[in-house]
């Protein structure tokens, strides 16, 4: 059976539960595995099932036993529900937990007015930051994780890969202080905003009259010109590979539009 529309109630809550109503939500890779009902959709999504986990709500009202949160305040979701009582919950192993119920996957998600999360899973937002961005916080902690798993102060960064993780993964690194970044920017990638993350540098390396050039771009980069030894090697041979693999997804599936 695929998903379809089906009304739900405002569901309940439970005595350290939130209750948001959300504002607006954004598409993940997941939610689009779901969409084509995939072999792993099928066997992981038990339908009737309220999808979507990326998202930024208002709370309406809390659990007695949650004092951290108050209605009004703009808040998103983790999207990993736990036990909290297994052996990797108690030893501080969240993400290990081998009970993890994924929201919009395993337990009801965020493509609905209403969402119910526990409060260990609920984020505060700042006032300042717009509802669009704040309803791609998920994916820009991946970012954040990802980014930062390494000590990028004063070093050079290749980015393989610009869809919307490694954008945001360029940012970061960016506003961590990273010496010169290379972001292997695709198709995909442009379409994404690529250039929006950061002031593009762009070098020629080959040019072909009347055909075309080859080109290297980079953020911020200090040590211009840009060629340098194996990083450019690497980026160039990445590339490749992205630029065929993105014009092959665009090719197979016309609905990936990104404007
Ligand atoms: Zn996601
Ligand atoms: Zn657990």
């Amino acid at each position: 059976m695929h998903p379809s529309t089906h009304v739900t109630h405002i569901p309940e809550i439970g005595l350290t539960d939130v209750l948001v109503q959300v504002k607006m939500a954004s598409i993940c890779g997941t939610d689009l595995h779901i969409y084509e009902w995939d072999d792993w959709a099928k066997a992981t999504v038990h339908v009737p099932m309220v999808i979507g986990h990326e998202f930024v709500g208002e709370i309406v009202s809390v659990g007695s036993n949650v004092s951290d949160f108050h209605p009004g305040e703009i808040v998103s979701g983790e999207g990993h529900v736990v036990c909290g009582r297994c052996r990797n919950c108690l030893a501080g192993r969240r993400h290990l937990c081998a009970h993890t119920r994924g929201v919009g996957v395993n337990r009801a998600g965020a493509f609905a007015e209403y969402i119910v999360l526990p409060m260990s899973n609920i984020w505060r937002h700042s006032a300042k930051v717009d509802l669009e961005i704040a309803a791609i916080f998920d994916p820009f902690g991946n970012a954040v994780h990802t980014a930062l798993s390494f000590p990028v102060l004063g070093e050079d960064v290749l980015i393989t890969g610009a869809g919307p993780i490694g954008i945001m993964a360029a940012a970061v690194v960016r506003h961590a202080l990273a010496n010169s970044l290379i972001p292997v920017l695709t198709v995909l990638g442009l379409q994404f905003g690529a250039l929006l993350s950061g002031s593009i540098i762009t070098e020629t390396i080959f040019s072909w009259p009347g055909i075309g050039r080859l080109t290297v771009q980079a953020i911020d980069a200090r040590d211009y010109p840009l060629v340098q030894g194996c990083i450019l090697f690497i980026a160039l041979c990445t590339v490749t590979v992205n630029l065929a693999t993105d014009l092959l997804y665009a090719r197979l599936d016309p609905r990936i539009r990104y404007e």
